[in-house]
């Protein structure tokens, strides 16, 4: 197999050679050159396996250079870390479907993916008897979850930089907490978006990206796309069992890689009939499937901070199938973007994707309401990323259709949205307990690109 950009200005390179890359060094996205497909044999052979063998079946699909022995290994030692048996669960709660994609370390279903990624590079440095500095920015979720993947692991040191003070209390202790000598937290006195461009600024200074090995863990990394279609095939298997038809998984949106994932497992023939995307506010996506108006406007926050996200970096994916595998398009829409903040589609285009998609915004009130109501119904606790696709499920599946939600983070992980919306506080599950009482460890930094670089070049090895 192997893998191409949606620039198309890049010589087709292997897996390994994919993952390490993450970014095409064309600007683009990597994609396999053709997705795999899975017929009703083979459906009916996976149905009943357990989730680590299923991994490896649709994995080995796609990493063709990784002897199939070593990626079982990878992927044991990922699932290892859930804390339940099935890794991704299915539940059935006041008539809807719902993934349980918050099993891992960091009780964000950001784990599913990054456990598999840290593995996988540490598995991949040692191959090349190479070494790497990961460096990223994070407003709460994605540090942590990167942290946790490459925690203790050879040839890998990780600097995650937040806002000092601005991310959730738990959020900030689930990262300075983890004390391995290769994990390097910095408080940056800023906000997230100065986090996010000191960390631009470091890649784009190509000598010093050279010469310190940077790495990114941003989901615009096709392995973690690869962990994410694992589960579509899981829950479906799981579900037409129960006897749900016409499935159509609705996914809590904000970078497009979730729900991308989706869309790959229903290119591959996963008899998926729809894939619901919900955002909060943020709602450019939802525009471009509704209305096809795909325009920037400022991001607002909300209860659903990990969505709070307007241009997704994986969105460029999906538009490489829509135009027709055609990288000139790709292009020259991405650069109109740039250009004039809007992108245009044809009749035809937006027909296509209305087939595939549908989607609705869900408010700050109706995501209060929408936990408020499920808890009184049923006593399930959803958080409020949760319960925006929910909502959308309740409010656009009809008929036939069979509703299943995916549940991206742990209720405790967002207890204060939780409290307002029911009284109650989730309790923490054993992961957290206690974990206010944990030494931690960070540094403290000006939000300046010449002190931040200064440290790593400190730590680095
Ligand atoms: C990251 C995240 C999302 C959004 O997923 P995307 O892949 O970025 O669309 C939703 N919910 C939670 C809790 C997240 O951490």
């Amino acid at each position: 197999m192997r893998y191409i950009s949606t620039r198309g200005q890049i010589a087709p390179i292997g897996f390994n050679d994919a993952v390490m890359m993450g970014l095409a060094t064309d600007g683009g996205l990597l994609l396999p050159q053709t997705i795999p497909a899975v017929d009703r044999e083979m459906l009916d052979a996976w149905q009943g396996l357990p989730y680590r063998e299923l991994a490896l079946r649709i994995m080995s699909l796609f990493a063709t250079d990784i002897p199939e022995d070593d990626l079982k290994r990878l992927i044991d030692r990922s699932y290892d870390s859930f804390e339940n048996r099935e890794i991704t669960p299915v539940v059935r709660e006041d008539g809807v479907y719902i993934v349980e994609l918050f099993h891992g370390p960091t009780l964000a279903f950001k784990d599913v993916a990054l456990q598999f990624l840290g593995n996988l590079f540490e598995y991949l440095l040692k191959e090349r008897g190479e070494r790497m500095n990961i460096v990223g920015a994070t407003s709460g979720d994605t540090g942590s979850a990167a942290i946790c993947g490459v925690r203790g692991k050879e040839n890998i040191d990780i600097f995650i930089l937040h806002p000092h003070l601005k991310t959730s209390p738990i959020q900030a202790l689930q990262m300075t907490t983890v004390l391995d000598p290769n994990v390097h937290n910095i408080a940056v006195k800023g906000t997230f978006d100065d986090c996010q461009n000191i960390v631009k600024a470091l890649f784009n200074d190509l000598p010093f990206k050279e010469r310190y090995a940077l790495g990114a863990v941003n989901s615009i990394n096709w392995a973690r796309v690869l962990a994410q279609v694992v589960y579509y095939f899981y829950a479906w298997f799981r579900v037409s069992e129960a006897g749900g038809s016409d499935i159509v998984f609705a996914v809590p949106t904000g970078n497009f890689g979730d729900i991308f994932a989706g869309y790959v497992a229903k290119r591959m023939g996963l008899p998926i009939k729809r894939l619901l995307l919900a955002t909060n506010e943020n709602n450019i996506l939802t525009r471009f499937i509704t209305e096809g108006d795909y325009s920037t406007g400022a991001v607002v926050p909300t209860l659903s901070p990990s969505m709070d996200i307007q241009v997704a970096s994986n969105f460029e994916r999906y538009l490489f199938y829509l135009f027709d595998q055609d990288p000139a398009r790709v292009r020259d829409a991405f650069a109109r973007f740039a250009e004039t903040g809007r992108m245009e589609f044809t009749p035809a285009e937006l027909a296509r994707v209305r087939e595939e998609f549908a989607a609705r915004t869900v408010s700050t009130d109706e995501t209060l309401g929408t936990i408020a109501a499920f808890q009184k119904e049923s006593g399930y606790l959803l958080d409020p990323h949760t319960a925006v696709g929910v909502k959308a499920a309740l409010e656009c599946v009809t008929g036939e259709e069979t509703p299943v939600c995916l549940a991206t983070a742990h209720p405790a992980k967002f207890g204060d949205a939780v409290q307002r919306a029911t009284g109650i506080t989730p309790p923490f599950p054993p992961a957290l307990a206690g974990i206010e009482k944990l030494p931690s460890r960070c540094q403290v930094l000006e939000a300046d690109q010449r002190a931040i670089r200064a440290f790593i070049e400190e730590k680095a090895r």
